[in-house]
């Protein structure tokens, strides 16, 4: 059966980390497309605007030709099936993240049964990383090269001028 696969990577991206960009490079390498989605979730206050997030992302993606950059309002599994796309990656770093994700898919499964949700796990040096762990250290002014691309931390500084 040649299946012509795409994957949903759903996230809030704030900001993208080199975690999100492993699982990025993975999931490109296995799926004919990759629609890595930024949820535009009112209810969590982003420190990034939407705008700034999905610019970021288009920027660390550039080299990969079948991954392209969207986001979504409201409930994952009606954007999925608006994209008619049947399959969700998400990243799983350690046990902590076992409950919430097995909570969700199982969720997502009843609102929508033919979508499926699929883990994957980063390489290791990226399994304590995560995008508030990024935000923290950023305001505390520390070096955070080895977890997020320069343009990230530019962006950081651009919009503390502004302040
Ligand atoms: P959310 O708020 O939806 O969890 P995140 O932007 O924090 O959004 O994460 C999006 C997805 O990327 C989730 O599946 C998360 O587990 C995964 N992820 C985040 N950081 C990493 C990382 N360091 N390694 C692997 N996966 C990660």
């Amino acid at each position: 059966m040649n299946k012509n696969l795409i994957a949903l990577y759903p996230g809030t991206f704030d900001p993208v980390t080199y975690g999100h960009l492993d699982i990025i490079e993975r999931a490109s390498l296995l799926f004919n497309k990759v629609i890595v989605a930024i949820a535009n979730n009112p209810s969590k206050i982003p420190l990034f605007t939407l705008k700034e997030r999905k610019h970021m992302l288009e920027l660390s993606v550039k080299k990969y030709k079948n991954v392209e950059i969207d986001w979504f309002n409201g409930l994952l599994v009606k954007y999925a099936r608006k994209k008619n796309v049947s399959l969700i990656i998400r990243g799983l770093r350690a046990v902590s993240d076992f409950e919430y994700e097995f909570q969700m898919s199982l969720t997502n499964r009843k609102l929508a049964p033919e979508i499926t949700t699929i883990y994957m796990m980063p390489n290791e040096k990226y399994t304590y990383l995560n995008s508030s762990l990024v935000r923290e250290l950023m305001r505390l002014d520390a070096d955070v090269t080895e977890f997020v691309p320069d343009f990230v931390i530019e962006t950081f500084k651009r919009k503390l001028k502004k302040i």
